[in-house]
């Protein structure tokens, strides 16, 4: 298959290009580098069946021959990314998901849609199940991401109703692994950074709030398995094995080995109290179930972090006090004008 994947040099869509390369597809990579990254790709720039093209997707997505399936991924997807680019976050939901879908439509591929677990929001339902409309705050400082994840969604259906395009929409939990920013914000990754420096780390609110962890090769399973299928969904695609950011960090300590203390931080404003999915319908539908344990994954993701000790360090360094490049990485703490709903 000839497959263009959007955001094709980010954490997830360079390892979504290693898989399809890998089983013989030629994929056509598209990203704009604000949150992806040449060195993700790097392995992939001198082979045949690889070509990247430096290209916001918002801004138009044009691609010459023949298209197999187009995967729509291209978005700031770590809290602090969006929160820092909530205009961008926007129009990429918006507007790049839509030049996704005529590409689509025009050359009759079919068209796969990265979604998310934020589509829930803070969920009443537990766990969620694709068919739980979620619970999201549309005004908060988060609604820049889970609702132009929502009108992604919704403007994917309309496509496939009205304009007969064969798409499919799977819903991302919290994912990890190797090729996360170490500086990205995310809790796996800033609490690795941190332990594997003897720093804080950085626990926002008691702690007491879950994610189900997710290891990054088996989510692209589940994300080829929804490529190569003719479900609609959308489909729940994470590891249903829910953990405390607490468990989380004792974790996290225990396989780096580290010394380091917890330092307690604001909860960000609608930041979820809950988050597991429900897989039965990925188990059945596709057949897909996830297979690596959150230790031994967790295990893998610490060796990446290690064979970059400089990288790691400056992480650590930039999230110290919870702050990100001068700003409190909980950017989506109640501010004048914010709206608590
Ligand atoms: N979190 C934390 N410390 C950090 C980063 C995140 O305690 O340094 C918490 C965050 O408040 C959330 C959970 O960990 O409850 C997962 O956050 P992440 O940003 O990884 O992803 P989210 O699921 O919120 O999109």
């Amino acid at each position: 298959m000839r497959i263009v994947v959007t955001g094709g040099a980010g954490f997830l869509g360079s390892h979504l290009c290693d898989a399809l390369v890998q089983r013989g597809d030629a994929v056509v990579c598209v990203d704009d580098l604000s949150t992806g990254n040449l060195d993700n790709i790097a392995g992939l720039l001198g082979n045949r069946r690889f070509r990247f093209v430096e290209a916001d997707v918002s801004a138009g997505l044009e691609v010459h021959g023949r298209a197999d399936a187009v995967a729509h991924l291209a978005s700031p997807a770590s809290p602090p990314d969006y929160l820092r680019r909530p205009l961008e976050t926007l129009a990429v939901g918006s507007r790049g998901t839509e030049n996704a879908l005529r590409l689509a439509e025009r050359t009759g591929a079919r068209f796969v849609l990265a979604s998310t677990s934020e589509v829930y929001g803070d969920p009443i339902d537990h766990p969620q199940r694709e068919s739980y409309w979620g619970n999201v705050n549309p005004v908060g400082p988060r609604s820049v991401y889970d609702e132009a994840k929502r009108y992604a969604e919704a403007v994917t259906m309309a496509y496939r109703r009205h304009h007969g395009v064969d798409t499919g929409i799977f819903r991302i939990f919290n994912t990890y692994g190797p090729r996360m920013r170490p500086e990205d914000g995310r809790v796996v990754s800033s609490f690795i950074a941190q332990a594997l420096n003897g720093q804080p780390l950085t626990i926002y609110g008691d702690g007491t709030q879950t994610r189900s962890f997710c290891y990054v090769d088996d989510l692209v399973r589940g994300i080829v398995s929804m490529i190569d299928s003719t479900e609609a969904g959308p489909i729940n695609i994470g590891n249903p094995e829910e953990r405390t950011v607490t468990e989380l960090a004792e974790l996290v300590l225990a396989i780096t080995g580290s010394s380091s203390a917890p330092e307690y931080h604001p909860l960000p404003v609608d930041d979820p109290t809950r988050r597991k999915p429900d897989i039965t319908l990925a188990v059945g539908r596709l057949g897909w179930c996830p297979e690596v344990a959150t230790e031994e994954g967790l295990r893998r993701t610490v060796e990446f972090f290690r064979s970059r000790p400089q990288d790691t360090r400056a992480a650590a360094a930039a999230l110290l006090g919870g702050q990100l490049d001068g700003e409190p990485v909980t950017a989506g703490r109640a501010v004048p004008g914010d709206v608590a709903v």
